[in-house]
């Protein structure tokens, strides 16, 4: 067994080997500008045409819809602007409580990003954490300039219905952006049969590198820079390509493409072993998010009557890695916008961690927590006066 046991894919994955092997030659000696008249350079050009490629091949789109960007929230963002840029005399936002803040946080401070006025409607979330399409339907005013929902929640791994949200907004002439980032390599997808306008995906999520994005937007779909310099990405994305990470994420969605059904069943016996190990050794655990209808890779427990960070520390003792749902706010631990979303009871949503895992996990790996964390969930619960007052019997 490897020193660390890695279950936070969903804040970032390895870098796949095959595609650090791709990308080395584009730090050495093929270090040329892209844009460059010369074949040398014209050679990384050739490379980046041909990742582009995979990239559309994984997604279903024509590679002239994808703009390569330095990350999902740069991805997001140029996708919220743009909408908003093409409907000037339009201010309203329709959106959910659970988005990621790449996406939430923009909408709630576009006033500030654009001198104008906007109303947001957030869509809540049941206790599974599914939307309700009927709250949609009549979420829709007469100058709703965009929708932006996520396809997969990235603490639940909660699947979202984008695909006829977006043919909804579509018959209501509204744009609609949907944050992929975590839905993109485990979500097969054929963006071009669909309505959506937009859509952000970042290289890190998906075993490629840090710092590579890409946004799709569908052919017609009006659109504005939001970096404006060279005439990179046809004047869509000003700045000098990131190479080599554009030609490992190339590689990273041919694999992902080749792979995706055989690892989303096996990344799945794996979560589901770990899931419902945990919850049947541990009195007073809950998952959080539909039992089906969410990624075959994340699970989301609450541990009652014990802190998330609590349970981090003990699990990164051993070398587990892990996340909690909560955030440290002006010295108090707020629950995750999720959790509260969902409506998940206070003494729940404190004890909330995500499990999120990848192809590399193995079943020792799940093995080794399945024997570790009932003892300290016990002992932590041991030292807890809310353990020991919790209401019984009901
Ligand atoms: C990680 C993540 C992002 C942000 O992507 P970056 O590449 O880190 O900017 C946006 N949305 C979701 C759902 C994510 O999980």
């Amino acid at each position: 067994m490897s020193a660390v046991i890695y279950l936070d894919n969903n804040a970032t994955t390895r870098v796949a080997p095959e595609v650090v092997e791709v990308m080395l030659p584009y730090f050495s000696e093929l270090y040329g500008n892209p844009s460059s008249m010369h074949t040398f350079g014209g050679q990384v050009g050739e490379a980046i045409v041909r990742a582009r490629t995979r990239i559309a091949g994984l997604l279903g789109a024509d590679p002239e819809e994808l703009i390569f960007t330095s990350c999902g929230t740069e991805s997001d963002s140029t996708a919220l602007l743009s909408a908003i840029r093409a409907n000037p005399g339009k201010r309203h936002l329709i959106t959910t409580r659970v988005e990621h803040p790449a996406v939430k946080n923009l909408a709630e401070n576009l006033q500030a990003f654009t001198g104008h006025k906007y109303r947001v409607t957030q869509l809540g979330v049941d206790g599974d954490g599914q939307l309700d399409l009927a709250e949609y339907e009549r979420a829709f005013a007469e100058d709703t300039a965009l929708v932006s929902v996520m396809w997969a929640n990235n603490e639940t791994g909660v699947l979202f219905p984008v695909l006829e949200m977006a043919e909804i907004a579509r018959s209501r002439g509204v744009l609609f952006h949907t944050d992929a980032v975590q839905a993109v390599g485990k979500v097969p997808m054929n963006l071009q049969a669909s309505a959506i306008d937009f859509l952000a995906m970042s290289g890190h999520k998906l075993h490629a590198p840090k710092g590579v994005g890409v946004l799709y937007v569908k052919k017609g779909t009006p659109f504005t820079p939001f970096l404006i310099g060279g005439h990179q990405e046809k004047g869509r994305r000003g700045g000098t390509e990131n190479t080599a990470a554009v030609i490992g994420l190339g590689k990273a969605c041919e694999l992902a493409a080749a792979r995706m059904t055989v690892e989303n069943a096996r990344v799945r016996l794996l979560r589901d072993k770990l899931e419902q190990g945990l919850l049947a050794a541990i009195p007073n655990s809950l998952r959080n998010g539909h039992p089906a209808n969410r990624l075959p890779n994340t699970s989301n427990i609450s541990f009652e009557y014990v802190e998330g960070e609590a349970i981090l520390l003990h699990l990164n003792a051993l070398g587990v890695c892990a996340s909690s749902g909560s955030a440290c706010t002006s010295g108090s631990l707020e629950p995750s916008h999720v959790m509260r979303a969902m409506g998940v009871p206070f003494t729940a949503a404190h004890g909330s961690i995500r499990f999120s895992l990848s192809s590399y996990n193995t079943e020792d790996e799940i093995d080794f927590v399945l024997a570790h964390l009932p003892p300290i969930i016990e002992k932590l619960r041991g030292m807890s006066p809310f353990w020991h007052n919790r209401p019984q019997g009901v």
